[in-house]
């Protein structure tokens, strides 16, 4: 672990070591962890059985935090044995499982098309009409272009196409088809429609405070998606995981509960209760199943994605990627910040008589450069903070990917690699430009414009 200098010194209350005091972070300690997360805890139960009750909550939660995390662990290890197979027979279970699921909507629709086209008295066909609007929330969906953001299609950005083709040969995928650029500090690969456009999400607030190598292991990651095993993500699981869903969602019993009417009503309702009970139940159960089945070879997969990203950017680069990933919350507020600056200014600027004296206030650089260069600005302590804090909270955020410090700790046991493909300042340049209506647009969204 990286020792951490305390600039400025105050002493912790608890342990008397010096902490570092920078009033823009919080001010925690190193050496005993005061403070290292500051959410206030729970706030005095009204009641002792809702102190009780709270306290049972706990127990429950951290109790399955406890398996999540051990069951995290297994995977690392194994991972970084080399153990991890690609198809294990946890993964041909997963399928078999989605399978079913498949096959139980399949059943059902074959049930609906003969009562509406066979069945002989009229309750039976509107029977048929019910179970067919259910197959019709089950079916698996192949996705859509979401509607209210950006697109971008290889002739609007050709130099950010012709990377991402390179990403894409270099790692022995498929080509990119459409780039979405969204206000998110994350980005994603996927497959969309009928004819499974390969989609890349690029989130700006993210994109925008990468350095050029940690873009390019960005890229290398998502992209690594298609070749990674991951099949979490494949059309075959992730239907069933949605059909699932619909299935818990459809028999939560608080959909149909009713707290007045008339006796019949009330014990309709009851009995409607009782009898969508077991499902919602089996549902519940086959999707915590479903999702413990997948956690090991889903994980494995990103593991093997970052280790892609780093032989092809770099080892120091993908380090520099998961690091700047673990920064989610200071991004956040930092545009909180920057928002709230520029409200202020176009409100002193706003009320004058309409002329636009008041411009001299606005600062020379856009908002994206300015979050990058706070963002440069971290220093080693709050950074050190939040790498402790993925450690001590995993279990409980984030079950697509491993938590983040098991992800760097898995790239700094490989032996470090060089990157094995580059781009040159020209060509960032050139990216920069293409993307800069698009960095506008979510820069407007996200009320950040000047
Ligand atoms: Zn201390
Ligand atoms: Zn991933």
């Amino acid at each position: 672990m990286t020792r951490v200098r305390a600039a400025d010194a105050a002493l912790c209350p608890a342990c008397s070591s010096p902490v570092a005091d920078d009033p823009r972070f919080t001010t925690w300690c190193p050496s005993c962890e005061w403070n290292l997360d500051p959410s206030p805890a729970p706030g005095p139960a009204a009641s002792d059985r809702e102190q009780r009750r709270a306290d049972r909550r706990r127990r429950r939660d951290e109790a399955a935090r406890r398996t999540v995390r051990t069951r995290v662990e297994r995977v690392y290890a194994a991972v970084a044995a080399d153990r991890s197979a690609v198809r294990d027979p946890a993964w041909l279970g997963a399928n078999a499982l989605a399978g079913a699921v498949h096959l139980t909507t399949l059943c059902l629709a074959a049930c609906a098309l003969g009562l509406l086209v066979a069945a002989p008295t009229w309750p039976l066909r509107v029977l048929g009409l019910f179970v067919a609007a259910l197959v019709h929330s089950l079916r698996p969906r192949l996705g859509r272009l979401p509607r209210n953001t950006v697109r971008l299609y290889r002739g609007d950005a050709p130099e950010l196409f012709a990377l991402t083709d390179r990403v894409a040969e270099a790692l022995g995928g498929r080509p990119v088809d459409v780039v979405l650029v969204t206000a998110e500090f994350n980005a994603g690969f996927g497959r969309i429609g009928l004819r499974r456009r390969n989609v890349l999400r690029l989130g700006l607030p993210l994109w925008a405070v990468l350095a050029p190598g940690r873009r390019l292991a960005l890229l290398g990651h998502e992209l690594g998606h298609q070749v990674n095993g991951d099949s979490r993500r494949g059309l075959w699981l992730r239907s069933a995981l949605a059909a699932l869903d619909e299935w818990e969602e459809l028999t939560r019993p608080a959909l149909y509960r009713q707290s007045f009417g008339t006796f019949v009503e009330l014990a309709a309702s009851a009995a409607l209760q009782l009898l969508l009970r077991p499902v919602n139940l089996a549902a519940r159960a086959l999707l915590g199943l479903l999702e413990r089945l997948t956690l090991r070879t889903g994980q494995a997969a990103e593991y093997r994605a970052d280790r892609l990203a780093a032989d092809l950017a770099g080892t120091e680069a993908g380090l520099g990627l998961l690091r700047t990933l673990m920064l989610r919350a200071t991004v956040d507020t930092t545009l909180l910040r920057m928002r709230a600056e520029r409200g202020r200014r176009a409100r002193r600027t706003g009320t004058g008589t309409g002329t636009h004296t008041g411009a001299a206030a606005v600062p020379a650089t856009g908002p994206w450069e300015e979050l990058a260069a706070q963002l440069t600005d971290v220093p080693a302590l709050e950074r050190e903070r939040r790498l402790r804090l993925s450690a001590r909270e995993f279990g409980t955020v984030d079950r697509s990917h491993p938590p983040t410090h098991l992800r760097l700790a898995m790239l700094e046991a490989l032996p470090p690699t060089a990157a094995r493909l580059q781009a040159d300042v020209a060509d960032w340049a050139a990216i920069d430009a293409e993307l800069a209506p698009a960095a506008r647009q979510v820069a407007a969204d996200l009320e950040l414009g000047h």
